[in-house]
């Protein structure tokens, strides 16, 4: 039996422990905070292919949304996941690219649609239309959003219940054991240390920290993003909507999750009261008037664990054996792909064609 170590519990390290445990592998998770306590917790957790050109890339992520969708056969429900597609328009000088984008997608055979704003109004009946006023609506039946902690949790309990995983947390590992050029365990910060066949480093944007080698590391370039929450307010949108002036979707119990472009920096003092906060909920306000003045209740930020170039790095890493990265941007839309197309490459030894254009290697050449 091939023996696993998987570093961290976000959705990518969830998935693929998942089914590295149903594929017969002995797996241990390690996990320095809790279950979804990275950025897999922070995530607007929108599951689209949208605007992920080139094609080989979209198709990852068309990928994991079928593989979301597919998973309801496999658990019978899937209350972490909320289907209902998107909405989308722009401001006038976006536009033609927005038209662009659609004629793209749907060339690739992507659900892409325009819609009435009769239909609009159907869809999200506490939307005003005056916020949209003559802009063309595109609708995009076949995208959702996922709760990525009950993923990453249900994920876990079925690898743990029905396939026997170890969960650790409270398991910072702090460096790579070496035998020549192979890795056979990981060291933890308590100094216990862990042997496997395949150390699985999935540690988002931490993913650098688990190794001293700075021959191992990857090159990274992680993204701000910036959350804000509402209360429980009188609006029944039940699904993603994208605006000129701020995008947002149902977080539960009556909240609004919020996101727009942010120029914060990583280390903000943050507030529910801070200005950028109140603003954007003032901007969802114009859009959806039934929820009153309401006030930010939280406010997040976090880091997108991102490689350099901005596309996954999923693969062997390079000058080791027994290695193995899994680092993206969109992580919760390709979180069940990417589990079941790395468990397969490391159990069975196959060269996913999916993953060819997303090797770690291209970094080391
Ligand atoms: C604001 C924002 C909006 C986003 N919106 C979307 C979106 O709409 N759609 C989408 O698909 N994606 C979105 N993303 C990206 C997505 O959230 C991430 O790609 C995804 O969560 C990454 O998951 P992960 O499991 O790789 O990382 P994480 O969730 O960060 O998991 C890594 C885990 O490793 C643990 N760890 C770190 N170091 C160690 C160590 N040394 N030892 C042990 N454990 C360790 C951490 O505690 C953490 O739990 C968004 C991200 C942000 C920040």
């Amino acid at each position: 039996m091939i023996k696993t170590i998987v570093i961290g519990a976000g959705v990518i390290g969830a998935s693929i422990a998942y089914r590295l445990a149903q594929a017969g592998a002995a797996v241990t998770v390690l996990e320095t905070t809790r279950i979804g306590g990275g950025t897999s917790g922070i995530s607007f957790a929108w599951t689209n292919a949208h605007k992920k050109p080139p094609k080989s890339y979209h198709d990852l992520n068309v990928a994991g949304m079928k593989a979301h969708v597919a998973l309801a056969d496999e658990f019978g429900a899937t209350p972490w996941w909320h289907g209902g597609g998107s909405l989308e328009w722009v401001a006038e000088p976006d536009r033609a690219a927005q038209r662009r984008n659609i004629e793209q997608l749907r060339s690739w055979g992507y659900a892409a649609e325009w819609i009435t704003l009769h239909q609009v109004q159907e869809l999200e009946p506490d939307i005003d239309p005056a916020t949209i006023g003559d802009a063309p609506v595109a609708f995009f039946p076949e995208e959702g959003w996922l709760d990525p902690v009950v993923y990453a949790h249900a994920m876990l309990s079925a690898a743990r219940r029905r396939h026997g995983a170890k969960v650790v947390c409270g398991a910072r590992v702090i460096d790579l054991i070496m035998a020549g050029d192979r890795v056979t365990g990981v060291r933890v910060a308590d100094s216990a240390q862990y042997e496997a066949d395949i150390v699985v480093n999935c540690a988002g944007r931490w993913t650098n920290e688990v190794t001293r080698d700075a021959g191992l590391h990857l090159p990274l370039a992680p993204t701000v993003g910036f959350l804000v929450f509402t209360p429980p307010v009188a609006a029944s949108l039940s699904r993603v909507v994208r605006t000129p002036a701020i995008d947002l979707r149902p977080d539960g119990a009556g909240r609004l999750m919020l996101i727009a472009n942010t120029t914060l920096s990583f280390d903000t003092r943050l507030s529910p009261s801070m200005p950028e906060a109140r603003d954007w909920v003032r901007r969802s306000r114009q859009l959806l008037p039934s929820i009153g003045e309401v006030e930010p209740e939280a406010v997040r930020i976090a880091l997108r664990p991102m490689p350099a170039d901005h596309f996954s790095a999923v693969g062997p890493m390079p000058r080791v054996s027994g290695y193995y990265i899994a680092i993206t941007h969109s992580g919760v839309t390709m979180s069940p792909f990417l589990g079941a197309a790395v468990a397969d490459e490391i159990v069975s030894g196959r060269q996913r064609a999916e993953l060819a254009d997303f090797r770690p290697a291209r970094f080391f050449n």
